[in-house]
């Protein structure tokens, strides 16, 4: 098991996040597409992002890596149990 102290990991829900019809996502899924082509990961229903790439999404939309979690967590397309996530969607 991870160590407590660890940060939770950004984990994106893909699905929830491509169908979302708010444009306000459309610069996060961008980079979601961006980064499953450069890693080769297509299958996945999810998507870890860096810290990193947290920090300059907030940058573009104006704000904190704080406030873009926030957001994002509003929005719904934010994964914080992976178990249960993949539990209830099977
Ligand atoms: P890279 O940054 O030189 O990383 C090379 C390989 O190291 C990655 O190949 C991956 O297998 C591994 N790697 C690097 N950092 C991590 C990490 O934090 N966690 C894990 N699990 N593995 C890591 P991969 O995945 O095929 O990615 C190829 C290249 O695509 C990367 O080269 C990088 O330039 C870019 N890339 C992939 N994912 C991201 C991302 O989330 N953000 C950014 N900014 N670039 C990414
Ligand atoms: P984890 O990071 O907590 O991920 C749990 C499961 O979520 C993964 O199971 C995978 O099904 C999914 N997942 C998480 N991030 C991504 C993603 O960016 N893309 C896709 N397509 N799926 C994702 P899986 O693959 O059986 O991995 C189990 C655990 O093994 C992972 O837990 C992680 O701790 C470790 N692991 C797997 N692959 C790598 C890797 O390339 N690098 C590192 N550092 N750890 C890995
Ligand atoms: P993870 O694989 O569990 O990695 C956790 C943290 O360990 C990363 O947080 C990063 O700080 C560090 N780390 C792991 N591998 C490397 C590496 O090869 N080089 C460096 N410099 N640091 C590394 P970070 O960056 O916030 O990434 C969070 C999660 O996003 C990673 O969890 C992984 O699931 C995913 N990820 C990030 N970059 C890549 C990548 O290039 N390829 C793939 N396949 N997954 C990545």
């Amino acid at each position: 098991p991870l160590p407590v102290e660890q940060p939770e990991k950004i984990v994106l829900n893909l699905e929830a996040l491509y169908d979302h019809p708010d444009p306000d996502l459309e610069h996060v899924a961008k980079l979601a597409r961006s980064i499953q082509q450069r890693r080769g990961d297509y299958n996945g229903r999810i998507l870890s992002i860096r810290a990193d790439d947290l920090y300059t999404l907030a940058v573009i939309y104006s704000t904190t890596p704080s406030g873009l979690i926030e957001k994002l967590e509003d929005f719904g397309v934010l994964v914080h149990d992976l178990q249960a996530f993949f539990a209830t969607e099977e």
